[in-house]
């Protein structure tokens, strides 16, 4: 990776409260979400602009940030800012209704579309990785990973259990950046868990912020509690200090099956990621320096061994999904040619909800109060009183869940949904219950903004997993229906050359102006959700179109 001098690079906090430096709200919310980004309570990396995932940021460089910021202090209310891979480059006159901002981020013509590429450009200063929400500005911290992990897991519970992980048990491995999250997402559905991790350093994190309950002394003994917890219908999260590339056979030779089984290692990097079996008197770090080609050998042979176990729990009962980093691809590259025989989370969990448009919805208190947060869920649980996941999510965040820079929240909604919150947030700040206005955005990992063939869009109905026309209609429809700020981005999640997808931010500032736009980007934004998923053939999609009042010519509906 590029190296940058970052000896000068400043400590960033947005502003906050209900006085404004620059010429409209929307302007002012931008620059306030592009510093919250890179918040160091925020940013994984500030100094480099790096805010997660990898290497995502949030602006080129630090004379690029600079000139943003200074940028939209004085943009015009009807003025336009285009952003190229985190550079400003342009000013340009448009109209009221139009979103302040546009940006483009990471996107290289297909055939192009490579790492090497996009290195290239890269460090010769002409590109950034924008991730998803690193250079869409709408980054929220871990709270945003915690829910869609408590979604995935819930939806495991209601499709297998009942509607709930009493009384399972899941293991899965890996407890970093997005893995963490996985003990407390499971015991917040209700299960009990053991997550094996290969760094013990990773496990004393996750204690210490209380994303993991307790640590076994080996794995026969965290097995023994698994089984004591289940047993009392207790939820309740299990450290295992290992590598899963041998616990999880071992779990084969014991003859003891899992109700779930998955993993967040970080496969996706064969090289950096995925740590492969090592003696005791072995160091991975130098066999990686000294023999990167026997290290790299020896990693595919642990995720073929991994792969290899987790279809035989699978056999044997254990419900099996791939969490999004692709494990199941290296184990087949490694010759595990039924590698595919278990399923990605999002057919195996999420599609449904996307049928209904349903998918992160996060919203950002521009006031820095804390109490906006929590007059925001208490409305939310009047407004949605029969939504039974919203009411126990909002109920729990409330006080469990500390916040990371500007205060806020997340959780899910559908199609006709977040634009009713949406205008009851606007309204709270018309009438003076909320102390400033409300930044309201999403993930790009959404019901119709993404295109990303091994992992939101696997296994489509009709086949189309790889069609971007998709996302790219998401960011016109985001654009025309009067966003706060829209951006179109590749690569994010899963890499160069597998995936495309759309960001939309839409602001609650109390106006009338603000009720109009909130209503049209609310609406047609989730809308996309829906009516992709109804072209694709999926029923329940149709039903919604249908029952919603869509309009959607090819179909008859
Ligand atoms: P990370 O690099 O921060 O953490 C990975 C962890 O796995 C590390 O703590 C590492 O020590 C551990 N590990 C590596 N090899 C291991 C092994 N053989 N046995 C046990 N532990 C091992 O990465 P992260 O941010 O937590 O993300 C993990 C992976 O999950 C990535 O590939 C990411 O792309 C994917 N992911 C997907 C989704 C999604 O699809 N929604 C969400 C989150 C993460």
């Amino acid at each position: 990776p590029p190296v940058f001098d970052n000896s000068s690079a400043p400590v960033i906090r947005a502003p906050r409260g209900p006085q404004r430096t620059a010429k409209g709200w929307i302007q002012e919310a931008a620059k306030r979400m592009l510093m919250n980004n890179l918040d160091p309570e925020v940013a994984e990396h500030p100094q480099e602009l790096v805010v997660y995932g990898g290497r995502g940021k949030a602006a080129r460089n630090w004379a690029a940030f600079h000139k943003i910021v200074e940028t939209l202090d004085r943009l015009d209310n009807d003025e336009t800012l285009l952003i190229q891979s985190g550079k400003p480059v342009a000013v340009l006159r448009t109209h009221e209704f139009a979103p302040r901002v546009i940006l483009a981020n990471s996107n290289l013509v297909p055939n192009w579309a490579t790492w090497e590429e996009f290195d290239r450009l890269d460090q010769a200063g002409l590109m950034m990785y924008g991730q998803m929400t690193a250079g869409s500005w709408i980054y929220i911290g871990t709270q945003g990973i915690l829910q869609g992990t408590y979604e995935t897991f819930a939806g495991a519970a209601d499709k297998h259990f009942g509607g709930s992980l009493k009384g399972t048990v899941t293991v899965t491995a890996g407890l970093g950046g997005m893995g963490g999250a996985q003990p407390l997402a499971v015991k917040l559905a209700g299960g009990v868990s053991i997550t094996v991790e290969v760094d013990p350093t990773r496990i004393q994190k996750r204690l210490e912020t209380r994303y993991l309950d307790e640590v076994a002394e080996n794995l026969e003994d965290a097995i023994g509690r698994a089984e004591k917890y289940k047993a009392a219908g207790e939820a309740r999260s299990i450290g295992l200090l290992g590598n899963a590339a041998e616990i999880i056979p071992q779990l084969v030779e014991l003859n003891w099956t899992p109700d779930l089984i998955t993993d967040q290692t970080s496969a996706h990097d064969p090289m950096w990621g995925y740590l492969p079996v090592t003696t005791p008197d072995e160091d991975a770090a130098v066999l990686r320096k000294d023999q990167p080609e026997v290290y790299q050998k020896r990693a595919y042979d642990a995720m073929a061994a991994h792969v290899r176990a987790i279809l035989e729990l699978q056999k044997r009962g254990a419900v099996a999904f791939d969490y999004g980093n692709n494990l199941r691809q290296r184990a087949r590259e490694a010759g595990v040619e039924n590698a595919f025989d278990y399923p990605g989370f999002v057919p195996a969990f999420i599609r449904d909800s996307f049928c209904e448009g349903r998918g992160p919805f996060r919203w950002v208190a521009l006031s820095g109060d804390p109490e906006d947060i929590y007059a925001t869920d208490r409305a939310l649980l009047e407004l949605f009183p029969d939504d039974a996941r919203l009411q126990s999510w909002l109920t729990y965040a409330a006080d469990q869940i500390a916040f990371q820079g500007l205060p806020a929240r997340i959780c899910w909604l559908g199609y006709r949904e977040r634009d009713r919150a949406a205008r009851l947030f606007n309204e709270m700040v018309a009438d003076g219950r909320l102390k400033a206005p409300i930044v309201i955005g999403r993930d790009h990992l959404d019901a119709g903004s993404v295109a990303s063939p091994y992992r939101e869009t696997e296994a489509m109905l009709d086949g189309s997993d790889a069609v971007s026309d998709w996302p790219l209609l998401n960011f016109g429809v985001g654009i025309a229906s009067g966003a706060a700020w829209m951006s179109f981005h590749h690569g994010g999640g899963v890499g160069m050359g597998f995936s495309q997808h759309s960001g939309l931010v839409a602001l609650a500032d109390g106006t009338p102006e603000a009720a109009e736009r909130l209503s049209r980007c609310l609406t047609n934004d989730p809308a996309m959700g829906v009516l992709r998923h109804a072209d694709a053939g999926y029923e329940r999609a149709q039903d919604v179109a249908r029952e919603r009042g869509l309009d959607l010519p090819s179909l008859g509906i």
